[in-house]
């Protein structure tokens, strides 16, 4: 059961990082170096290529070795950073999330990694400008989590646009990184969306 469920978020995570691929190395190419797609294509690609590995594992371990694929396989920032967020996930559940606060638990142990392995913080138009607005929206809603999830992550995203980069390589840019979503957070909507189309099967 639980086998099944990893290797279809890993499946459903791989098709829709290959499939935007193209999207997000052209958001990147806007106020980054243009590697986004390409780093998260080459890392997601690997962790599909172990499926079988990391699914027969127990949850907490099986994301402990995919986000430990990220950190090994993509050169760029995201790698350390999603890979950190996925290893310190792993640390706070053991099991697969059965509700809410397990869920949250989960997403708030990630988003504390990221923020300390980017010595980063909401505001700076990153991936935490995404993944912390769908947790507080999670433990605000009490109902229909999976669109509220959805919800969030849209609205958040889109919110990106505004703010001045402060982090990372787009902050090389200034004012000029004004205008345009960012790519790690265009990721996290994408993997987000995937875990909630798999979670709405299930
Ligand atoms: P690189 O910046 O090394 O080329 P990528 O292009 O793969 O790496 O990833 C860029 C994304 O990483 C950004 O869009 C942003 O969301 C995220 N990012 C970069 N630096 C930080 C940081 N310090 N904290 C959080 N997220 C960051
Ligand atoms: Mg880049």
């Amino acid at each position: 059961m639980t086998q099944e469920f990893i290797k279809k978020i890993i499946e459903a995570s791989a098709a829709t990082i290959a499939e935007h691929a193209e999207e997000l190395t052209d958001l990147d190419r806007a106020i980054g170096d243009g590697d986004h797609g390409i780093n998260m294509k080459r890392g997601f690609t690997e962790i599909l290529n172990i499926s079988d590995d990391i699914s027969a594992l127990p949850f907490g371990k099986a994301l402990a070795k995919a986000g430990m694929t990220l950190v090994m396989k993509i050169g760029g920032a995201s790698g350390p950073l999603f890979g950190s967020f996925l290893m310190a996930a792993a640390k706070a559940v053991d099991d697969v999330p059965s509700n809410r606060d397990e869920m949250l638990k989960l997403l708030d142990g990630g988003i504390e990694a990221v923020k300390m392995r980017g010595k980063s913080d909401v505001g700076a138009k990153t991936m935490l400008d995404v993944l912390a607005p769908v947790s507080d929206a999670l433990r605000a809603a009490d109902a229909d989590l999976i669109n509220v999830a959805r919800k969030a992550a849209a609205e958040a995203l889109e919110n990106t646009r505004d703010m001045l980069a402060t982090k990372g390589r787009a902050s090389f840019l200034g004012e000029r990184s004004i205008g345009h979503i960012d790519p790690g957070a265009r990721s996290v909507v994408l993997l987000i969306n995937a875990v909630c189309d798999v979670l709405e099967t299930a």
